[in-house]
């Protein structure tokens, strides 16, 4: 079979789509070929997604990092070959694991930029899109207003100290104090499995590169219509973002779903869980809740832009994506 590089793809496009004018000023569908990746023809091409969506008077921007494969054998709770299989009978199986994206948030009010999440920044998979990302908005790390870290994975927070230095100088830095705290323990870092190591590292640099972090308690409006949502269990200070105004609401998740095995079950994990107990306790009262609720979703790891709705199918959880492009 021909492979269709993505840059062919973008390109095939009629211009209205690539501009995002067929859907007017409620949302914009846009892949952008950045002209670096254009001039040199043996490049891969690298196309920079975007998705916007209206909450109320936000604007909510899903920006991508990039991605990475994650090994079938990373999700205790189930055999490799059976979370291949499910990956199967949803048509997503690739050769070396569950493919996860890297989605971070951008919402805007008109005055305020806060930005949910930093992207692993190249320490995991092919990641490390982000700056580009914004820069395609034509926003600067130094024009975002806020940052809402959801937890201290590596995955979350690598973009804010890439360099080893403060990337988003002008931003308060929200982070649960609970992740805060763990995360620079180092009797916590002594017993924890080499995989979590990066994470640890990247915490003690966040910490002391962002002389304006707010270890935060619980629920806590940010600003009015942005409140922080308790979420413990992946994490122990894992949080969530609800976003809400007009009679619209998001809430952004995080880690709460997983591609393949989420929200189908809450007795598999994700390998990073140190708790698992905690994590299964936190998805057997989300996912039933925000079912019934029909919660609009974000969430980091599910297929671009992320968005979708839990909901009880014959007894079963499943996720159903969003209709994005075609919200007004
Ligand atoms: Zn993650």
């Amino acid at each position: 079979m021909t492979k269709l590089s993505r840059r062919a793809f973008a390109g095939a496009l009629p211009v209205g789509l690539l501009g995002g004018s067929l859907f007017g000023p409620a949302i914009i569908g846009r892949a952008v070929a950045p002209a670096a990746a254009q001039e040199t023809a043996t490049a891969p091409a690298s196309v920079t997604p975007l998705a916007q969506i209206r909450i109320g008077r936000f604007t909510i921007t899903a920006l991508t990092d990039g991605y990475a494969d994650m090994p079938y054998d990373y999700f205790p709770g189930r055999s490799p070959a059976e979370v291949e299989k499910a990956a199967a009978a949803q048509f997503t199986a690739r050769k070396s694991g569950v493919r996860f994206l890297f989605n971070q948030y951008l919402v805007e009010d008109g005055e305020r930029r806060i930005l949910i999440d930093a992207g692993a920044a190249g320490s995991i998979g092919q990641t490390g899109q982000l700056p580009q990302a914004l820069a395609t908005l034509g926003i600067t790390p130094d024009q975002i207003d806020a940052v809402i870290v959801t937890h201290m994975h590596q995955d979350h927070m690598g973009g804010l100290i890439l360099g080893g230095k403060n990337n988003y100088p002008k931003a308060e830095l929200y982070i649960d104090r609970r992740d805060v705290k763990h995360w620079t323990d180092p009797s916590k870092r002594n017993g924890a499995p080499d995989y979590l190591q990066t994470s640890f590292k990247m915490a003690e640099e966040v910490v002391r590169l962002y002389p304006r972090l707010q270890a935060i308690d619980g629920e806590r409006e940010i600003v009015p219509g942005v409140t922080i949502v308790d979420l413990t269990g992946h994490t122990p200070g894992q949080i969530g973002v609800r976003v809400e105004d007009g009679g619209q609401s998001l809430i952004m998740v995080s880690d709460m779903v997983f591609p393949v095995v989420h929200p189908g079950a809450t007795d598999v994990f994700f390998l990073f869980e140190q708790d698992p107990a905690a994590a299964k306790a936190m998805r057997d009262r989300f996912f039933p809740r925000a079912a019934s609720e029909g919660a609009l979703i974000a969430a980091t790891h599910m297929p671009f832009p992320g968005l979708g709705r839990i909901v009880a199918d014959r007894g079963e959880m499943r996720w159903q994506i969003a209709d994005w492009a075609l919200q007004g």
